[in-house]
């Protein structure tokens, strides 16, 4: 796996749709969920969690 620096990232070509390389799929949190998570909440130095749009209030309590 090739290490990116800073100045290799700013070259990669940034597609308008789909996920830019190096950013982590999520997965939704709530129960029997699953779909895909666009929403994060996290507390500095503390593990995100990744909520839906459907379920992102369930997030809100993380903050
Ligand atoms: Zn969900």
């Amino acid at each position: 796996m090739k290490v990116l620096t800073l100045s290799d990232e700013i070259r990669l070509p940034r597609p308008e749709q789909g996920t830019a390389p190096g950013v982590q799929h999520h997965s939704c949190e709530h129960p029997g969920c699953g779909k895909i998570a666009g929403w994060g909440f996290a507390k500095p130095r503390q593990p995100s969690h990744w909520f839906c749009f459907e379920h992102r209030a369930d997030g809100e309590r993380f903050l």
